[in-house]
C-alpha cells in the first residue's frame, strides 16, 4: 500500500525527473569530474551546470556554492569555520529552536571547548525578540546562526533583517535554510547572509547531498581537508549523481515554486481549518505569518502524540510528533517547550508536512479519520477535563 506521506519535513520523495537526471551518472557516465580526460570533463561540465542551478535558486553566484554531503555537514562546516577564522572570539549566538544539527554541535562546543553559547528564546508564536537578538551580539561574538524556517512549526525568521544587523556589527551570519530552500523565494545577493546550509533530500533530491553557500570574500576554513575539490573548501570526490540530482531539484523548485506554493498552502489550510473545527481543544502552533506553506503543527489536548501517530500509521498515514519517548520519560519537543506550549497540549502535538506530491484525497482522508482517532483516544485517556487543569507536568506511561 502506498503511504499517505505527510512527513515531508523529515524527507521527501526523489522527483522522477531528478532520478532520470541522476541515473546516467551511476552507470555510463562514471568518470571523476576532476579528471583531465574528455570523459571526466563530461561529468565535470554537468556538475558545473548543477552548481549554476543551485546558485540560481539561491540568487547567488555559482562559485559561492560549496557541495557537501548533507545539511548537517553544511551546518558543522559553517560554525566551525567561523570559530577558526575568528580565533579571538568566544561567543556563538543561536536560538533555542534550531535543528539538532546546530543545537547538538553548539552544546558540544560549549562542553568540550568552553564556548559561550547564547540560545535566544522565542515567544508563544515562535518568533524572536529583536531587542534580545541585538543585545546578544557582543564584540566577542564569532558567529550568529539562525534558521530561516523552523522544521517543526514552519515559522519563518526575518533572515534579511537579522543578517543586516549582524553585518553592521562585523559578525559573521549563518542560516540553516534546509527547510526554506525551495519553499520560499530568496535572493542571497541582496541579503547580508555570509553562509547558508541546504540539504538535497528535503527538496526532492536524494539523501546524502547538500550545499553550503559561502559569500564571496567570507573568511573560510574547511572542515574536510585533502584534495582540491570544491576549490579546497570541501575535499573528497563529489557525489556526482546525487549533486546532479540536486541541481535538477533546484531547477524544478524554482520553476514550480509559485504555483506549487499556492496549491500546497491551500491543501495545508484546508487540513488545518478542518481539524481545528472538528476537534475541540486543539490548537495551531506557530500560526502567524510568515510561515512555510507546507507545514502545520497542531496540538490536541489530553492525548499523547505517539498514540495518535500509531493510529494514523495503522491507516497508512505518515506524520510526526516533535516528542521522542526516550529513557522512560516523554519529553515534548524542544521547539514547543521554547514557545511555552503547555505540557497538556505539547504532548499531543502532530506535525503534518505536505509537498508537491500531496493530493486532495489524502487530505480528505486525514480530515475524516483523525477526529475519530482523537475522540477515541480521549475516551481512554488517563487525563480528563477535571484533572488535566492541575496536570501541567509530564506523565508518561511508556
Ligand atoms: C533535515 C534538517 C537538517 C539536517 O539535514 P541532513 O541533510 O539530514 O543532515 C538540518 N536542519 C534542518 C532545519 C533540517 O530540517
Amino acid at each position: 500500500m502506498k503511504p499517505i506521506y505527510l512527513d515531508n519535513n523529515a524527507t521527501t520523495q526523489v522527483d522522477p525527473l531528478v532520478l532520470e537526471e541522476m541515473l546516467p551518472y551511476f552507470s555510463e557516465l562514471y568518470a571523476n569530474p576532476s579528471s583531465m580526460h574528455t570523459f571526466g570533463g563530461q561529468v565535470g561540465g554537468k556538475l558545473r551546470q548543477a552548481r549554476s542551478r543551485v546558485a540560481a535558486l539561491l540568487g547567488c553566484a555559482p562559485d559561492e556554492v560549496v557541495f557537501t554531503a548533507c545539511g548537517t555537514e553544511s551546518d558543522n562546516t559553517a560554525i566551525r569555520s567561523a570559530l577558526t577564522v575568528r580565533p579571538d572570539r568566544r561567543r556563538i549566538v543561536t536560538t533555542k529552536v534550531e535543528h539538532p544539527a546546530i543545537l547538538g554541535l553548539v552544546e558540544h562546543l560549549k562542553k568540550t571547548e568552553g564556548y559561550d553559547v547564547v540560545l535566544l528564546p522565542v515567544d508563544g508564536e515562535g518568533n524572536l525578540d529583536l531587542a534580545a537578538y541585538k543585545a546578544a551580539l557582543t564584540p566577542d561574538t564569532a558567529i550568529v546562526s539562525v534558521m530561516w524556517a523552523n522544521n517543526e512549526t514552519g515559522v519563518v525568521f526575518p533572515i534579511p533583517e537579522l543578517s543586516a544587523i549582524a553585518r553592521e556589527r562585523g559578525i559573521l551570519f549563518h542560516t540553516d535554510a534546509v527547510q526554506a530552500v525551495g519553499k520560499i523565494p530568496m535572493k542571497l545577493s541582496e541579503t547580508a547572509v555570509d553562509m547558508l546550509s541546504l540539504s538535497g533530500h528535503k527538496l526532492h533530491a536524494s539523501k546524502g547531498v547538500g550545499a553550503l553557500y559561502v559569500r564571496k570574500g567570507t573568511p573560510f576554513a574547511p572542515l574536510l581537508i585533502g584534495g582540491h575539490q570544491e576549490r579546497g573548501m570541501r575535499s573528497g570526490t563529489e557525489n556526482t549523481p546525487g549533486l546532479i540530482g540536486l541541481g535538477k531539484a533546484c531547477e524544478l523548485a524554482q520553476t514550480h515554486m509559485a504555483e506549487e506554493n499556492s496549491r500546497v498552502r491551500a491543501l495545508r489550510d484546508r487540513l488545518e481549518q478542518g481539524l481545528l473545527a472538528a476537534v475541540p481543544n486543539s490548537k495551531l502552533n506557530g500560526a502567524k505569518e510568515p510561515r512555510l506553506p507546507n507545514t502545520s503543527n497542531i496540538s490536541f489536548k489530553f492525548v499523547e502524540g505517539e498514540a495518535i501517530l500509531l493510529r494514523l500509521d495503522q491507516l497508512g498515514i505518515c506524520a510526526s510528533s516533535g516528542s521522542a519517548c526516550s529513557s522512560g520519560s516523554l519529553e515534548p519537543s524542544h521547539v514547543l517547550r521554547a514557545m511555552g506550549v503547555p505540557f497538556t497540549f505539547a504532548h499531543g502535538s502532530i506535525r503534518f508536512s505536505l509537498s508537491r506530491t500531496t493530493t486532495d484525497a489524502e487530505i480528505d482522508l486525514v480530515l475524516t479519520e483523525l477526529p475519530k482517532i482523537i475522540d477515541t483516544l480521549r475516551k481512554i485517556s488517563p487525563f480528563n477535563e477535571q484533572n488535566a487543569m492541575e496536570e501541567e507536568k509530564p506523565a508518561c506511561g511508556c
